[in-house]
């Protein structure tokens, strides 16, 4: 029985449209935390420091991996990515749910050392489709768009180790599937406080 947040990954390839389902989930779900993970890669135009991402050198990087301070860690593509270890335990056992938007790397290493996190790997319609919306939204030159592409396969492969496959068919239905997803895990009785049923019979 645990009485703790829960811990949601979210993974899926570039381009797939999870920062619009990520973004209109905490619109539905406002009490939901997001986990800010640091990286080496260098911001985008519209990117602010601290708030999509803790931006830091590689010796910075390499030293924050030395101090354990990384939940998980991953290069994707030629970039270091990593989760913060001590932000993410501290929502968690303040009782908030908490979101990772890892990629599939991060996602196994979350499962092995935390298996009470849901895993769920959004994936495209169509290869065609994703090819589409990765070209479309202009933020990687054409060689880093070959190394993305070439990537997605080995992130497919690593679907049997989630939990749920949702396609992102339709922003709205997606968003829809989330939530009760992770309505039906907080449901678990695994995951229900304690004295709640206690609470119940003595009300
Ligand atoms: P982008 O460079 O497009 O922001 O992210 C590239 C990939 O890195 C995405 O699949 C994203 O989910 C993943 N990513 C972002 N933060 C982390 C992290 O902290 N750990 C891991 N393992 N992957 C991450």
């Amino acid at each position: 029985m645990m009485s703790s947040g829960l811990l949601i990954v979210i993974s899926g390839p570039s381009g797939v449209g999870k920062n619009t389902v990520i973004n209109n989930l905490f619109n539905l779900r406002s009490q939901l935390k997001y986990s800010i993970s640091a990286t080496t890669r260098k911001p985008r135009p519209n990117e602010i420091d601290g708030q999509h991402y803790f931006f830091l050198t590689e010796t910075e990087f390499q030293n924050r991996i030395k101090n354990g301070d990384f939940l998980e860690w991953a290069k994707v593509y030629e970039y270091y990515y990593g989760t913060p270890r001590q932000y993410v335990q501290n929502l968690l056992q303040a009782g908030h749910d908490v979101v990772l938007d890892i990629d599939v790397q991060g996602g196994k290493q979350i499962k092995r050392s935390m298996p009470e996190a849901v895993l769920i790997f959004l994936a495209p319609p169509s290869m065609t489709e994703l090819k589409n919306r990765l070209r479309g939204r202009n933020t990687e030159s054409e060689t880093e768009l070959t190394k993305r592409i070439r990537y997605i396969e080995t992130e497919f492969e690593s679907i049997p180790f989630y939990d749920y496959l949702v396609i992102n068919r339709e922003i709205d239905l997606t968003c829809e599937l989330i939530e009760c997803i992770i309505q039906a895990e907080k449901s678990k009785v695994k995951r229900i406080e304690p004295n709640l049923v206690k609470k119940i019979l003595n009300s």
